[in-house]
């Protein structure tokens, strides 16, 4: 068990607005964690993989200081480091209905997005997960059942400093599809929100648009319980191509052309976009560290989630390392604790 509790004697100035252009970027109502954060306790889960079908057992560990969040895929255990994957966007492999990471040894795990936007909702940095197959169960389709586990897992204060990507100037991305645009967008701001919308032209989700600062507290109210979603006329074309294997309405929500078919309906009336938000959320927190910035997103995915990344690592002036704590904690000579952009791209 570990256990590494540090008293937090961080002071809490208010949160600094921070210009953009000729516009302001309200503050978040809430500073940034100043330590890093892993879980106290293991714990298991078991669970059918979406695509896959096939059943997982997986299991949550606590790990070291500036550990990141790595995967151990244990049937591979014989091979080593090589069972080890990173959770980071240069890892990313596939984004076909989902965020597959791969590492350079072949050894990949697939669905990750729900469990790494609980992850980041929770703000835990450090954690190792330990699964017997290449994906992570579906469980009930959302985030709520893994915040639920690490709730349970009794996240806990580490001693050292909690570095975040503070957003410098805005990165964007842009994709065209037969439908029209998509694109997606990091500014510069004080906190972490995502502004998203989607358009679904003739069929019942149609357009809808939400704006969430993303702290612990929001992510859980009005992001974590929203399902994956799809349609009735993809589910064939879907199952040839060996995906969607282990969908049902008890993890999906399932739409036909005159309405929802799961029997108990929607969680919430825009359960669609919202869980486009959590999709984003999980996909961001590849970038290795929590992002100070805000996300402008339309029609987003998984795959331009990516790109977005991408973007944004290929331009060392676009982002930083920050330490808000040190910072916070240090005399006003001692203010510089920004590390150059030290991440590989
Ligand atoms: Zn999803």
């Amino acid at each position: 068990m570990m256990l590494n509790i540090t008293p937090n004697t961080v002071p809490t100035p208010a949160a600094p607005s921070v210009a953009i252009g000729d516009k302001m970027m309200h503050p978040v109502g809430r500073l940034p964690s100043a330590y890093q954060r892993t879980i106290s306790t293991e714990i298991s889960v078991s669970g059918i993989g979406l695509h896959s079908g096939k059943s997982v057992t997986m299991r949550l560990c606590p790990a070291g200081e500036n550990a990141g969040i790595t995967f151990i895929r244990t049937d591979l255990a014989q091979r080593g480091d090589a069972a080890v994957i990173a959770a980071t966007w240069n890892n990313v492999q596939n984004t076909t209905l989902c965020s597959q990471i791969q590492n350079p040894s072949g050894a990949s795990v697939s669905t990750i997005e729900h469990l790494m936007a609980a992850l980041a909702a929770m703000e835990i940095d450090n954690i190792a997960i330990e699964i017997d197959g290449p994906e992570v169960p579906i469980m009930d389709g959302s985030a709520a059942p893994f915040l639920f586990l690490l709730e349970c897992a009794s996240p806990v204060e580490q001693s050292a400093w909690r570095k975040y990507i503070q957003i410098l100037k805005p990165v964007g991305v842009a994709e065209k599809n037969g439908i029209g645009y998509k694109h997606a967008t990091l500014n510069p701001s004080s906190g972490f929100s995502i502004d998203l919308d989607i358009d679904f032209p003739n069929t019942i989700i149609g357009k809808q648009r939400y704006h969430a600062i993303i702290t612990p507290t929001s992510f859980k109210n009005e992001i974590s319980r929203a399902r994956t979603f799809g349609f009735m006329h993809e589910v064939e074309q879907m199952r040839a191509n060996g995906l969607g294997l282990g969908g049902s309405l008890e993890n999906s929500i399932v739409v036909g052309d005159a309405g929802v078919l799961n029997p108990d309906g929607l969680r919430y009336n825009d359960e669609f976009v919202r869980h486009k938000l959590l999709d984003c959320v999980g996909d961001l927190y590849l970038a290795g560290f929590p992002i100070l910035g805000h996300v402008e997103a339309h029609r987003t995915g998984h795959g331009l989630n990516n790109q977005l990344l991408r973007a944004l690592f290929s331009d060392s002036s676009a982002w930083q390392i920050t330490q808000p704590g040190a910072t916070q904690n240090s005399a006003p000579e001692q203010n510089n604790m920004v590390e150059s952009a030290a991440l590989s791209a």
